[in-house]
C-alpha cells in the first residue's frame, strides 16, 4: 500500500475513534477498571413514575447501541494499533491483503472481502 493512501486511512480510522468515543461518552461513561469498556449510565429517578418508565425504556433501547458502537471502537483501535506495527491491511484469518476498495469504505476491516463472506 502506497503511503499516502495508509496516512488517509489513518486519519480517517483516528476521526472514527474520536467520533466513536464522543458519541459514547454522550449516554456512556467509561469503566474504570475494564480500559475498553463503557456503561451506560442509568438514569436517575428523581421525576413521577411516568418519567421512570421511560427514562427505564430509553436506557434499555440504548444499551444493545452502546454494545454495538464499544464493538465498533475496539475494531478502529486495533486497527490503529495494526496501522503502528506495520501490519495493517493485512487479513487477520488467510493473511492475505486487504484490497485497498475496501479498506476506504470499512478502514477497521480486520478481514479480506474472502474471508469476511465466509464468516
Ligand atoms: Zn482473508
Amino acid at each position: 500500500m502506497k503511503k499516502d493512501s495508509l496516512l488517509k486511512l489513518k486519519l480517517k480510522l483516528t476521526k472514527e475513534k474520536k467520533d466513536l468515543e464522543k458519541v459514547l461518552s454522550s449516554f456512556a461513561k467509561k469503566d474504570k477498571k475494564l480500559p475498553d469498556d463503557w456503561d451506560t449510565k442509568f438514569p436517575q429517578f428523581n421525576g413521577s413514575l411516568e418519567e421512570s418508565a421511560d427514562e427505564v425504556e430509553e436506557f434499555t433501547n440504548l444499551l444493545p447501541l452502546e454494545a454495538k458502537l464499544e464493538l465498533q471502537l475496539l475494531d478502529v483501535k486495533r486497527a490503529l494499533k495494526k496501522v503502528e506495527m506495520d501490519s495493517y491491511g493485512l487479513c487477520e484469518k488467510c493473511g492475505k491483503k486487504i484490497s485497498e476498495k475496501r479498506l476506504k469504505v470499512l478502514p477497521e476491516a480486520k478481514f479480506c472481502s474472502r474471508c469476511a463472506n465466509l464468516l
